[in-house]
């Protein structure tokens, strides 16, 4: 088995400054790494990990699971390192989502909430599983995967490259066959577009590249909340691909004009290698038309019955409702109010307490009890929260 026709693409989505996502295309490996914190940390942290996966030669001869918990290891090192002798890049981090094709396997390394996906005659199906809040929820069954959709801590996650000296990476091997659509993006995609769309996108194009392109512009006419970084690649017989070295067109101008400008990379077969690095930020919003959010039926009725919870919780007060969660830097916090935003960003609480405590240093039982988002009163919400700051260390 040999990797087919592979496209990438990265951008900064709508709604965000610069884009902190990275990506390496050097066939047969491919990752996606999604950056976090700090003023330019984050961007530093997926660069870092994208230099790592793409630059290091030693391990090639590794067999793949064990290549890429190297790569894993080393890349952590290098980002704890650094923001060890960098205060100003303290809690720096990344995702990352790794695959490479050997033989008949594809070995898979993920810390993160990236994704990777696997199209097998015509089914999608997702290989990872998210290190987040919301997804360790779901699988405890506190939450439905559309209550997951709509929740403000959807971005924390609970494990990362580069912020602990040591990192614990799901690495899988699955088999791979001619005729596999293998998909790696960062949460900007998913958190936009839902699977069932992921799938119909995929199967409805042309090429590896078409398919890129019509991904991303998905996440942007969804509303662009993130940035959004999708590569795409082909599992093909190797007998097939030989001879093929022909490098596909350069992309239509007249079908990227409705979006950012945005790096793309594509190529045929296993034709050199590349590492993507992304341009300082592009504001990616109020050019051109106006900015369309579409919001999908389902959610529509969601955001109607949160809203008719919203009213009666507003009546029973939402003074005195206070719930613990994370914030986005993944610090455990008391919130007042409900744990709920109204479908885009607009938040029924509001932050009043912050602990030095973060997720990650719970175990995800521990998130699990002290994350409920039960509604309580003020001095019970700060009081669970002081039990578990006794029982954990706090730096
Ligand atoms: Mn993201």
């Amino acid at each position: 088995m040999k990797i087919g026709q592979h496209a990438a693409l990265s951008d900064t989505g709508r709604k965000r400054l610069r884009n902190e996502d990275a990506m390496v295309i050097s066939p047969p490996l491919f990752a996606v790494a999604d950056g976090m914190g700090g003023a330019r940390g984050g961007q530093l942290a997926a660069q870092m990990t994208a230099s790592v996966f793409s630059g290091e030669t030693s391990s090639v001869a590794l067999d793949g699971p064990t290549r890429l918990r190297a790569l894993v290891t080393e890349a952590n090192r290098q980002i704890f390192a650094q923001a060890q002798r960098d205060p100003s890049l303290g809690g720096m981090g990344t995702t990352i989502t790794a695959a490479i094709l050997e033989d008949e396997h594809l070995a898979i390394v993920q810390v993160g909430d990236s994704r990777a996906y696997r199209l097998r005659d015509g089914v999608l199906e997702q290989l990872t599983d998210d290190h987040s809040l919301v997804a360790e929820l779901v699988r405890a069954g506190r939450l439905t995967p559309e209550e997951a959709a709509l929740h403000p801590q959807r971005a924390v996650i609970t494990r990362a490259l580069g912020t602990d000296p040591t990192v614990a990476a799901d690495v899988i091997a699955v088999d791979a066959r001619p005729g596999d659509l293998l998909l790696l993006c960062s949460d900007g995609l998913t958190t936009m577009v839902d699977d069932a769309a992921l799938s119909r996108a995929l199967l409805e194009s042309e090429n590896a590249q078409t398919a890129a392109r019509a991904l991303v512009r998905a996440a942007n006419q969804a509303g662009g909340d993130d940035n959004v970084t999708v590569v795409v690649f082909e599992v093909v017989e190797d007998s097939w691909s030989d001879g093929e070295a022909e490098i596909a067109s350069a992309p239509d101008e007249d079908t990227l004009s409705s979006l950012d400008p945005v790096p793309l990379l594509f190529g045929e077969g296993e034709s050199g290698a590349t590492t993507q690095r992304l341009p300082e930020a592009s504001i990616g919003s109020g050019r051109g038309s106006p900015r369309r959010s579409i919001v999908p039926l389902l959610l529509a009725a969601l955001a109607l019955a949160v809203a008719g919870i919203v009213v009666v919780g507003a009546v029973w007060g939402s003074q005195r409702a206070y719930f613990v969660g994370a914030d986005e830097d993944g610090y455990i916090a008391v919130y007042q109010g409900i744990p709920w935003d109204v479908t885009d960003g607009i938040p029924l609480y509001r932050k009043v307490h912050v602990s030095p405590l973060r997720a990650p240093q719970l175990s995800a039982e521990e998130r699990e009890r002290l994350l409920d988002h039960d509604l309580v009163r003020e001095d019970e919400a700060r009081r669970r929260v002081v039990q578990y700051e006794r029982l954990v260390e706090v730096p």
